[in-house]
């Protein structure tokens, strides 16, 4: 960013609270690039007794992951994952819960995810060109991103068992 968006005057690296920081040369003006991070919404999709497990079109060919997507202006996350989950894979939700949110710092996103039962024939869109239905127990979670809310949520299935 070279032009402050406010005033267009030249931005200038700035120390604000100890931290560098992109911020408007201005004097008459506060405006501060923060870079705050951006949510994410990601489904740990169920769908007949096994996970989704869909590739995006842009990764490697091996690498397989749960569903994600960005909020609309003003959408609630919740809403936004259902209508990712009709979007991306054409499934209808019928149970959702909270798995936790997650900071991933590589992205600057914070990534809010959930499990999601869904019924219906999977479609995919044009982000997705395969996908696989796992096994839980067969679900190797990696240590970042989606990875950690999978790593939680089967976690909890773990600890249901023991009740
Ligand atoms: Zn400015």
């Amino acid at each position: 960013m070279r032009y402050c968006p406010q005033c267009k005057a030249d931005m200038v690296d700035r120390e604000l609270d100890g931290v560098s920081r992109l911020a408007c040369q201005s004097s008459n003006c506060d405006y501060v690039y923060w870079q705050n991070p951006t949510p994410v919404v990601a489904g740990i999709v169920e769908y007949k007794g096994k996970i989704v497990m869909a590739h995006n079109v842009a990764w490697p060919k091996a690498f397989f992951s749960v569903i994600t997507g960005f909020l609309e202006q003003g959408e609630d996350p919740a809403v936004a994952m259902v209508r990712e989950t009709k979007e991306e894979l054409n499934l209808t939700v019928t149970a959702q819960r909270l798995i936790g949110a997650y900071g991933f710092e590589q992205m600057n996103q914070v990534i809010i995810a959930y499990h999601l039962e869904a019924e219906g024939s999977i479609v995919l869109n044009e982000e997705l060109d395969d996908y696989k239905l796992v096994e839980k127990k067969d679900i190797v979670p990696w240590d970042m991103g989606t990875g950690l809310a999978l790593k939680d949520y089967l976690a909890s299935l773990n600890q249901s068992l023991q009740h």
